[in-house]
């Protein structure tokens, strides 16, 4: 087993705010993933994602991808659908060239479809992006769509992995995002549950932070924010040893890699040596 934690994005507390930047804090701290943002924009040329690479290597930390947000593969306009595949095979490109291992991508929304009708377009979309990653000779990256936190938003985790195995690719796999799937579920989760349904996987990639309640509408909403309970971290990283998983964890707090740092000493405090 191993543990990966990291922010998603460039420290906050870095001297320099740069990837490489980033990356020296990260050393300082004794953390060893990061995710690179493409959510704005691909802002890595090839050659540029090469040279990341090579220093996160340098650095011994572990690297993947975060799609642009302006993604939406079930979209009735076929131009939409072109173009974000265009998107995510770019950034598979880009993750292939610095070593990262996931390209996680937010796939789509629902909108007039109906769940099995999104399943089966999905399914159709997903073939033509692997094709495309084949085409363009990635053979070490795999697609990760993210367990979303919101009804109208495809998927759920229980979908993705459906989707994982009628597709089955090597190239397919899922990001578990705990706080969407908290927010899905309005306020439960049973991360036994979680990780029994993909024990399967050799690596499993996923998302954290905690999430805010809305006391008007009695309902925990998708806006991040810092770790204290919802959802816990502690029972997480509790059945995460027990199972002696290798997991990345990203941080998706606002505070980013002071987040990390508090998971990496809730895994210390059990045991875990980094
Ligand atoms: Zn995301």
């Amino acid at each position: 087993m191993k543990i990966y934690l990291g922010p998603g994005g460039n420290c906050l507390t870095a001297k320099e705010s740069s990837t490489f930047g980033s990356f020296e804090r990260l050393k300082e701290l004794n953390l060893n993933a990061q995710e690179i943002e493409f959510v704005r924009s691909i802002y890595l040329s090839p050659k540029a994602a090469e040279e990341v690479g090579r220093q996160a290597k340098n650095y011994g930390i572990e690297l993947s991808v975060h799609a642009p947000y302006f993604i939406n593969l079930l979209s009735d306009k076929k131009e939409t659908v072109e173009a974000s595949i265009e998107r995510i095979v770019e950034s598979a490109d880009r993750a292939e060239r610095m070593g990262a291992k996931f390209v996680v991508v937010h796939a789509a929304y629902y909108g007039k479809l109906s769940r099995e009708e999104a399943f089966e377009k999905m399914k159709e979309v997903t073939i033509k992006i692997i094709e495309g990653i084949e085409e363009a000779r990635i053979r070490n990256v795999k697609l990760a769509y993210e367990t979303m936190a919101k009804e109208s938003q495809f998927a759920d985790l229980d979908e993705l992995l459906r989707l994982m195995k009628e597709v089955k690719s090597k190239f397919l796999t899922v990001c578990v995002d705990f706080a969407h799937l908290y927010c899905r579920e309005n306020g439960k989760i049973d991360y036994s549950q979680i990780l029994e349904k993909v024990k399967s996987f050799s690596h499993i990639h996923s998302h954290f932070s905690n999430v805010k309640y809305n006391l008007k509408t009695k309902k925990f909403v998708d806006v991040h924010v810092s770790i204290n309970s919802h959802p816990p971290f502690e029972s997480l990283a509790k059945e995460i040893l027990r199972r002696k998983i290798t997991i990345t964890i990203i941080s998706e707090s606002p505070k980013l890699e002071l987040d990390s740092l508090r998971m990496k000493e809730v895994f210390e405090k059990f045991g875990y040596k980094f």
